[in-house]
Order: C-alpha cells, then sequence, then structure tokens
C-alpha cells in the first residue's frame, strides 16, 4: 500500500508518517528530511536547494522528482510507503504517478490532514528536532523529559531555519498557493481522506491508522471475492 501524506507545514504530517512507518513496516520518504540531509552534507543537491530552503520556496520540481525516482526503487519501499512532503503541485504528483507506474506501483490512499493557521503557527514555532536521529518535539505540547536533549538516542535538539516565524510564513503562503490544485487532483481521482489534524497527534494517529486498517480488509475482501 502506497500512502500520501497530505497537509501543511506543522499539520503534523513527519510525526505522523514516522509512527505509522514503524507500525507498519513501510518505507517513510520525505523530501524535507532528503534535502535537509543534502544541505548538511554539502552534495551538488544540497548546495542547489539550501537557498531556496532558507526562503521558504518550493525546490525545484526536477531535483525532488529525481529523489524520488532513486529512493522507491529501494528494498525499503517494497511493502509500502508513505509519501511526507511529497508531491507538493500538480507537476510532482502527475511525475509520481508516472514512476510509481513503471514500477508496477501506484497511489493508493491519500490523507490531507486539515489544520488552521493559529494551530500550525503554534506547533512550528515550538517545534524541536533532533540533531542526530531527526525525532520530533515540541516545547509545549510534546516536550523532551529533559530540555534540549532527545529522548531517545540523547542527541541535541534544535529549531530548523525555516521554522522562525518569518520563513513560517512564506512557507504557508506556499502551501496555500498549491494546494488547493493538488487536493482537487486526488478528490477527482477519488482515493482522497480528509482529517481534521487540530486534535492532538494521539487522537489523529488512531484515525489514520484505523482509514489504512479498512483499506487493508476491503483490498483483502475484494481480492478474495474475485
Ligand atoms: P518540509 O520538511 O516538508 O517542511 O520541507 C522543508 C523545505 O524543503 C520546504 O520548505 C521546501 O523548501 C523543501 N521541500 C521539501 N519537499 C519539497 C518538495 N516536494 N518540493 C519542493 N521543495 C520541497
Amino acid at each position: 500500500m502506497n500512502l500520501i501524506i497530505l497537509g501543511a507545514p506543522g499539520s503534523g504530517k513527519g510525526t505522523q508518517s514516522v509512527k505509522l512507518s514503524k507500525e507498519l513496516s513501510f518505507a517513510h520518504i520525505s523530501t524535507g528530511d532528503m534535502l535537509r540531509e543534502a544541505v548538511k552534507n554539502e552534495t551538488d543537491l544540497g548546495k542547489k536547494a539550501r537557498e531556496y530552503m532558507q526562503k521558504g520556496q518550493l525546490v525545484p520540481d526536477e531535483l525532488v522528482i529525481g529523489l524520488i525516482d532513486q529512493r522507491i526503487k529501494q528494498k525499503d519501499a517494497e511493502r509500502g510507503i508513505i509519501f511526507d512532503g511529497f508531491p507538493r503541485n500538480i507537476n510532482q504528483a502527475k511525475s509520481l504517478d508516472k514512476i510509481l507506474n513503471e514500477n508496477n506501483k501506484s497511489v493508493d490512499t491519500v490523507i490531507n490532514l486539515e489544520t488552521t493557521e493559529d494551530v500550525v503557527i503554534q506547533r512550528l514555532c515550538g517545534r524541536r528536532v533532533c540533531k542526530k536521529c531527526g525525532a520530533i518535539f515540541h516545547i509545549k505540547n510534546m516536550p523532551a523529559k529533559i530540555e534540549g536533549v532527545c529522548d531517545h538516542c540523547q542527541g541535541e535538539l534544535y529549531q530548523r531555519a525555516d521554522d522562525k516565524e518569518e520563513t513560517i510564513k512564506k512557507r504557508l503562503d506556499v502551501y496555500t498557493k498549491e494546494n488547493a490544485a493538488l487536493m482537487k487532483f486526488y478528490q477527482e481521482n477519488k482515493k482522497f481522506i480528509s482529517l481534521d489534524a487540530n486534535h492532538d497527534a494521539d487522537i489523529v494517529y488512531k484515525e489514520i491508522l484505523d482509514l489504512v486498517n479498512d483499506y487493508n480488509k476491503n483490498t483483502s475482501r475484494a481480492a478474495t471475492s474475485a
């Protein structure tokens, strides 16, 4: 099963995708994580992407599409994939369909995490990420046991450069501009489900898991009766 999690920055895509990918043993493909890694390692891709990311703009499509093309061929993607932060526009969505098709895969479900602007701004401003393992915390909603230290690996927690207020506004503008068309694209394909993601992460997680389990039950029922 291949799943896309859509939503604004701060809607909880990353938190939910990490948890879900562990539970289901699916590959978690986050273009944001892959790009941050490339920037950190100063690869050619990282050098090209850095400026766009600092400004809260989208990195050019051909760069991110190239990443996806390679990543979905890896072994851990065989069982299932959770796409987090990709696609971000129609061109990327169409390219994803093409790439998946070439690899005998398809998008099975798109879950849209709906949030209000005040909630995402509060979440993003307080978000802290582990430098070592990438685990996500929040200074109020999900605090680390020891301030500034990761609960899982004792790595140092930091605030992403693009989680500062000015860049957050830019990222939300970009999201608003691109997302309506993206949702329409998946609604027309009848694979689209929206969830209220203003709730606590645990409540949203349970709803996502129920959707995935229902999907799997229906698919195996259909396969048995065929
Ligand atoms: P994220 O971690 O998903 O919030 O992404 C952080 C930043 O990485 C975004 O603001 C973009 O600059 C870049 N980025 C991540 N995913 C994409 C994508 N699918 N297309 C273009 N740029 C992306």
